[in-house]
């Protein structure tokens, strides 16, 4: 296929097993790991965990990534779809609350055909960037129930220097418009686990609290009915390390000063604990 599926429009040729585009993901599913997560949000972790499949390649490929082994080294290995639906159905099988789904952009055919085969009875979580475009989320309306994307940025000029997208912001705003409006305002099963919404996460940055302030103004703004995780768990990864900025973890001031902001706000959702900065939090890329 020529794909142009993500705002980097890469217009690039991808067969089964290889792609050239940026994500550089060929079309079959190439996943990381495969396994319940405990460290989402509690509403969609729970007590039995949310299975999840991280796929490798990213669209957006930050510089500072979190999962950079899969992300921007492509660690993996292939399935097929039907072998992607029975993974969905093995999970559902050990009692996760929803089947959580990462950074599965530039597999979203292989996705789709593989809810055909086996749609779970249970929530399908789009875990994502942010870094979307509408008519690619539009494939997706009636097969999501739950966005959970990032909103990084609120200025060109920081998107394109650790993500070089500069057209971040103006793809993402359009993007979670998109999402919202399928899923509508938050809905909570009576265990208190979401079925349906949007949960927006920002994951704050060293030494870049007004990036952050900006980025809970827009969310503020634009993005009414939907819920912020405040995420304080960074840590210097990835290439992290050839930027002063990103070089450490954020600080308990920093934090502080963003969450007075998201509480002035008096948004909706979620603040994590700053001791979730710790590199035992990445989860092993053993698929
Ligand atoms: S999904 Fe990958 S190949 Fe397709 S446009 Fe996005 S980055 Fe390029």
């Amino acid at each position: 296929m020529i794909c142009n599926l993500c705002p980097r429009n890469c217009g690039a040729e991808r067969n089964e097993y290889d792609g050239r585009g940026v994500c550089r993901a060929g079309t079959l599913p190439k996943v990381a790991r495969i396994a319940p997560h405990m460290w989402e949000e509690p509403c969609i972790s729970g007590e039995r965990g949310s299975g999840t499949v991280f796929f490798s390649g990213c669209t957006l490929r930050c510089v500072y990534c979190q999962n950079y082994e899969i992300s921007a080294k492509n660690r993996g290995r292939i399935i097929t779809v039907n072998e992607l639906a029975d993974e969905f159905k093995r999970l559902e099988n050990l009692g996760v609350h929803n089947i959580n789904l990462v950074s599965p952009t530039p597999y979203i055919y292989a996705v789709l055909k593989a809810l055909e085969i086996y749609k779970p009875s249970i929530p399908v979580v789009y875990n994502t960037s942010g870094y979307e475009k509408v008519e690619t989320l539009r494939l997706l309306d009636g097969a999501a129930d739950i966005y959970l994307p990032d909103f990084k940025y609120a200025s060109p000029t920081l998107s394109e220097q650790y993500s070089a997208a500069k057209n971040y912001v103006e793809s993402a705003v359009p993007a979670i418009e998109e999402m919202l409006r399928q899923t509508g305002t938050p809905e909570f099963g009576g265990d208190g686990m979401l079925k349906r919404g949007t949960v927006i996460r920002h994951l704050v940055l060293p030494n870049h609290t007004r990036n952050s302030i900006d980025v809970l103004d827009i969310i503020n703004e634009r993005f009414q009915g939907a819920m912020v995780s405040l995420m304080g768990q960074y840590v210097p990864l990835g290439k992290a390390s050839n930027y002063e900025k990103l070089n450490r973890k954020i600080t308990q001031r920093e934090y502080e000063k963003v969450k007075n902001h998201l509480f002035e706000l008096n948004l909706d959702g979620f603040v994590q604990e700053l001791s979730s900065a710790d590199e035992k939090y990445v989860p092993a890329w053993d698929y």
